[in-house]
């Protein structure tokens, strides 16, 4: 196979690749599983040095012998040699050919509405992350791009708005923070009808669940804050294509707009990877047992899980995941707004906090924290209540994780 996606062949003329003696065969890599590849794709030992692990390459340019004659880094914002080695072992883990890291989960997604032009359309779903709706309402709406939102749990919904103008389908599977699953295969069809792009936000399901790319995304996009850091200490997002074109459009786009991560951010996420499949097996395991704890609890009304049998699109999730991960959404009998304020503010090793994916178990309230800026008439339609609780549960023992949870609701 091709090792395209080790290089970086749109910027330079010379291959940023300098394979050492120590290097692994790279088309090796690419047939290996998941976890050898989370360790050792697109990391080598340091031609200089040896050290086994990747340097922090802290500078912003690098020397030339001659006018043209370097070693495949001019200048950080276009290349940084750290972040370099983690956009190639992130395009592997995503089985994808081209990765490129920026700033932010939404520098990310910056950079994919960046590539359509004034009049185009994209259907997202309507049940995301909080952000990214701002981000189409607020900053592109007002450069002429049309976004819909609808249920994409239902594809006719998408298939009704399909027309010459739509060039994006975008799509949170599993989403937030209702954990409702969208089939990403039935959503490449319809944009292989018309022509458009499909992009998977695969923050919450990472490339250890669920590769989009193989079920006919062309693009997945990464808040890498989030489980593939792992560990609550860095903001940092990325996207993964494997098509040529928009590979090329992707890194003009980071280059020129320069929303790039720096190259200690991305040592970390780098150090994160490579225990992702570790951590994501054992967000699992206690997903399960906390989802299976809440649904059998006299004070819990519905339980949010794609894990359960009863979740309405649970065979899609079976098809397209490995496993169900730890993010769990609820909402308490009676729906009061005080009681779940209450529960958030008992619980003691869960902690009140936005974000997810970390080794700690933490809490949040959609409808005051993450979904805040999202009217309440169109949050309440997606199920965004005023009793919902979303958990992102960690790698803790799960034993103490529910006992937690039990001292607080029994305070109720
Ligand atoms: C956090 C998050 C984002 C935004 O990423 P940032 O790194 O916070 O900019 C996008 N999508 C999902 C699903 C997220 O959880």
């Amino acid at each position: 196979m091709e090792k395209v996606y080790l290089t970086r062949k749109f910027f330079s003329s010379t291959s940023v690749q300098q394979e050492t003696n120590y290097s692994i065969n790279f088309a090796k890599i690419l047939i290996m599983k998941f976890g050898t590849k989370a360790i050792h794709a697109g990391v080598q030992p340091d031609s200089a040095t040896g050290a086994i692990m990747t340097p922090i390459y802290q500078t912003s340019t690098y020397v030339q012998e001659g006018v043209g004659n370097h070693k495949g880094y001019e200048y950080s914002r276009t290349l940084n040699p750290t972040r370099h080695a983690l956009e190639k072992n992130l395009a592997a883990i995503e089985n994808g050919k081209y990765g490129a890291c920026f700033g932010s989960g939404l520098a990310a997604i910056d950079c994919v509405i960046k590539m359509l032009n004034p009049g185009d359309e994209v259907i997202s779903t309507n049940d995301l992350y909080g952000g990214s709706y701002r981000i189409f309402k607020t900053i592109f709406e007002k450069y002429g791009i049309k976004f819909h939102f609808v249920n994409m749990q239902n594809p006719s919904e998408v298939d009704a708005l399909l027309n010459e103008k739509t060039k994006l389908i975008w799509v949170e599977t599993p989403t937030n923070p209702m954990m409702n699953i969208v089939d990403i295969k039935a959503m490449s069809n319809l944009a292989k009808k018309i022509g458009a792009m499909l992009a998977v936000d695969n923050t919450f399901a990472t490339p250890y669940l669920q590769t989009p790319l193989d079920l006919g995304a062309d693009i997945v996009m990464h808040s890498a804050t989030k489980y593939l850091g792992g560990h609550s200490d860095i903001v940092m997002g990325a996207l993964v294509t494997s098509n040529d074109n928009i590979a090329k459009e992707m890194y003009r786009i980071q280059n020129s707009s320069g929303a790039v991560c720096g190259p200690m951010d991305s040592f970390l996420v780098l150090r994160g990877i490579k225990t992702l499949h570790l951590r994501m097996q054992r967000h699992s395991e206690n997903g399960a047992l906390v989802a299976n704890f809440l649904k059998s609890h006299s004070k819990i009304d519905k339980v949010y899980w794609p894990g359960f049998e009863t979740h309405p699109n649970h065979e899609v999730a079976k098809a397209q995941m490995k496993d169900f991960g730890g993010m769990i959404s609820f909402t308490l009998k009676g729906n009061k707004l005080e009681d779940a304020l209450e529960i958030v503010k008992k619980v003691e090793l869960f902690a009140l906090a936005e974000s997810l994916g970390g080794v700690e178990s933490l809490i949040g309230h959609p409808a005051t924290m993450t979904h805040a800026s999202i009217p309440k008439e169109v949050r309440e339609q997606s199920g965004v209540v005023d009793s919902l609780i979303r958990l992102s549960v960690g790698i803790e023992d799960a034993e103490d994780l529910i006992n937690d949870l039990e001292e607080a609701l029994g305070k109720l």
